[in-house]
């Protein structure tokens, strides 16, 4: 028999994440939508990984609470009785730094992970393009409609394309990029790519979103993303990355 009941320990996890909304969320919700410079937002993100919430999917061993799908969702949820952009940073964050999880190497968790958990930093995930963002969710399609292109320059990888509504895009530690080697070879093509924030060049430059509400979560639209990658971080099946798990 299925039980729906929450566990001891998924019920003080959903404890920690209603104290939290309480004492840090609901006595500043009101100031969020005048946050322009995002000050505000930094230091609840800095308070949420003090106590474990920014890390909580993250594996222990690199600073995180190895918590399930479940336990993730008790805590966004509590979260968005609060503040909904908060959550949604968070959450975004989350999907961000899952790739890191599946494929990143041990050597490459242990650089980037950490800065995560411990600092307060975000991670974004930038997938939908202009033309369209469920034509790149769709497996159907197998990544053929994906427009941003990378290719190997030296040592470093060079990406071309332009995204839109990545959550997170102004205020990231690490952007995970969804690119294509050419948009003919399909999956075989493919491959998702980890840019730190300081390799960035005009990614950050495009337009803010003025959105009508969830100011916190900060949107935008890109004009570009020209970037030159300092050593090669990427994942995928085409030539340059071999197998999606064996990140070089
Ligand atoms: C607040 C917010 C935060 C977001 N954060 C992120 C983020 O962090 N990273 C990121 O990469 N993206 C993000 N997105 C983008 C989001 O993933 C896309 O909006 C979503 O994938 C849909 O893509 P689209 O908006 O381009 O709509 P489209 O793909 O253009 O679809 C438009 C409409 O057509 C329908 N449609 C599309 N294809 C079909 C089909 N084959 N059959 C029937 N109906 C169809 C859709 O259901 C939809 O109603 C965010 C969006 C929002 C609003």
């Amino acid at each position: 028999m299925l039980g729906f009941t929450l566990s001891e320990e998924q019920l003080a996890i959903q404890k920690l994440a209603k104290e939290f909304t309480e004492k840090e969320i609901k006595p500043v919700a009101a100031k969020f939508e005048k946050d322009e410079d995002g000050k505000l937002a930094e230091a609840i993100f800095k308070k949420a990984a003090e106590v474990g919430i920014l890390g909580l999917p993250i594996p222990n061993e690199y600073g995180g609470s190895d918590a399930s799908n479940v336990e993730c969702s008790i805590v966004l949820e509590e979260l968005a009785v609060g503040c909904g952009a908060i959550s949604t940073s968070i959450g975004a964050s989350w999907f961000g730094q899952t790739p890191i999880m599946m494929a990143a190497t041990t050597e490459q968790r242990q650089r980037w992970l950490p800065p995560l958990t411990r600092d307060g930093n975000l991670c974004c995930m930038a997938m939908t393009e202009p033309a369209g963002g469920s034509a790149i969710e769709n497996p159907h399609m197998h990544s053929k409609t994906i427009r941003t292109i990378v290719r190997a320059d030296g040592d470093d990888y060079v990406i071309n394309g332009t995204k839109i509504w990545p959550s997170n895009s102004t205020n990231s530690y690490l952007y995970t990029v969804v690119a294509t080697v050419n948009p003919e070879l399909g999956d075989e093509g493919s491959c998702l790519i980890v840019i730190p924030a300081l390799a960035l060049r005009d990614f950050l430059l495009a337009n803010q979103l003025r959105k009508w509400e969830w100011m916190l979560t900060s949107t935008q639209r890109y004009s570009s993303i020209m970037s030159q990658c300092p050593g090669r971080t990427c994942w995928g099946r085409s030539e340059m990355a071999p197998s999606y798990c064996n990140a070089p």
